[in-house]
């Protein structure tokens, strides 16, 4: 084994909801002949894995993940040159909007302080206040299901919001390039300044969550419907729906996996029954 594995990790440390159990390896490589050793090791060994970049968007059960968890967190390399940047997987999109500004790039300043890497923004299609990762994404290396290296353009990943082929093939991302638009630095800082400005009085940053826990349903707003069904507030264990941001649940002090996913069904069900509207978790919960 030529890459950084540990053995029985409780997750929860490693989450930004702060919940979970114990994964049977978790493996960190920082290379990218470290991260393709990682997946042919554990392939070959009939092992079950999953590729996480901040698990910012994900949770596991209480139970843990009876697998390898390989989480490309130490895996950084972000360059610009001729006009493009190059990221690895683990980069994260703070340090992506971060390199922009540096080279004059205006379009990614909506990556500026969404907790993830560029593995998992690619794999989710993030996005937030009007830019997509997938309108920046021009090409990446994927690892497939048969250890080929396979380069695909963002025209043949199927981007949706908040989905991507990623979901639905074995792709693991390797690197990625993106572009952006020659911009003015000042107005570029000052437009991440604004929008980091933003998350800090709308969103319960003070909380360990994942964010937005369900999609936009179209034509709604997921935190208003939740509000209108007086669900503001609304604890189960140590899982609550935001008082700031009905669209997040937070873990409010001592909240299990559990409770986050059984207050997850509560709202959606809570939703459904008193507008009609479904809402589709937006979270993942990895079993
Ligand atoms: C406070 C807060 C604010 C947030 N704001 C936003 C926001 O504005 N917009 C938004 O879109 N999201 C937001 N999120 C959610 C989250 O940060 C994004 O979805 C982010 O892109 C997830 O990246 P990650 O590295 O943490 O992925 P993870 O949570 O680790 O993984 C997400 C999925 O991607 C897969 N994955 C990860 N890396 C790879 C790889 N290299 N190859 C293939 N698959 C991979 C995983 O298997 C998993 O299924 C927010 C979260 C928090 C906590």
């Amino acid at each position: 084994m030529n890459f950084n594995c540990k053995e029985n990790i409780k997750m929860a440390p490693y989450c930004s909801m702060k919940v979970g159990g114990c994964a049977k390896y978790l493996a960190l490589p920082k290379t990218e002949e470290e991260l393709i050793s990682a997946l042919k090791y554990f392939r070959e060994k009939g092992e079950k894995y999953i590729v996480v970049g901040n698990c910012s968007n994900l949770i596991f059960t209480d139970d843990g993940y009876d697998g390898a968890v390989i989480a490309t967190t130490d895996m950084k390399g972000i360059s610009f040159e001729n006009g493009i940047i190059t990221a690895l997987c683990g980069d994260t999109l703070s340090s992506l909007a971060r390199t922009a500004l540096d080279n004059s790039l205006t379009g990614l300043e909506f990556c500026y302080g969404i907790p993830g890497t560029v593995g998992g923004a690619v794999f989710m299609n993030a996005g937030a206040y009007g830019g997509e990762i997938s309108e920046h994404f021009i090409r990446g290396r994927f690892l497939n299901a048969s250890n080929e290296i396979v380069t695909l353009n963002g025209n043949e990943l199927e981007f949706g919001y908040r989905t991507s082929r990623l979901m639905r093939e074995e792709l693991i991302l390797i690197s990625a390039e993106f572009k952006a638009e020659r911009g003015e630095k000042e107005a570029i800082r000052a437009t991440m300044d604004e929008l980091m400005q933003k998350r800090k009085s709308k969103q319960p940053l003070e909380f360990p969550s994942c964010g937005s826990a369900f999609k936009r349903p179209e034509g709604y707003f997921a935190g208003a419907l939740i509000e209108q069904c007086g669900l503001k507030g609304y604890s189960i264990g140590g899982a609550r729906v935001s008082e700031k941001h009905a669209g997040f649940i937070i873990n409010g002090g001592g909240a299990t996996a559990t409770d986050v996913i059984n207050l997850l069904s509560h709202v959606s069900e809570t939703v459904f029954k008193n507008t009609g509207v479904v809402l589709e978790p937006e979270i993942r919960v990895i079993l």
